[in-house]
């Protein structure tokens, strides 16, 4: 399960300097991940300025 960017990126670009697989990229209005291709190595969560990118498993299922 790859890693996701919330909204409080503030766009740095930090994290796309780290990611050994070279998959984050500017969005139109925050960085994503391409989760075909993130290995979930967790290098973006350790250099990110704002803490906003998580496991896909912090991510609450949405009740329903
Ligand atoms: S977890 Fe690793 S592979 Fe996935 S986006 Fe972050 S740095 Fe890149
Ligand atoms: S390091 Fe964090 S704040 Fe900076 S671009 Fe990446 S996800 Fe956004």
């Amino acid at each position: 399960m790859a890693h996701v960017i919330e909204e409080e990126c503030v766009s740095c670009g930090l994290c796309t300097e780290f990611c050994p697989e070279s998959c984050i990229t500017d969005g139109e209005e925050l960085f994503v991940i391409d989760p075909e291709r993130c290995t979930d190595c967790g290098e973006c969560v350790t250099v990110c300025p704002v803490d906003c990118i998580v496991g896909t498993a912090a991510i609450p299922v949405p009740a329903r």
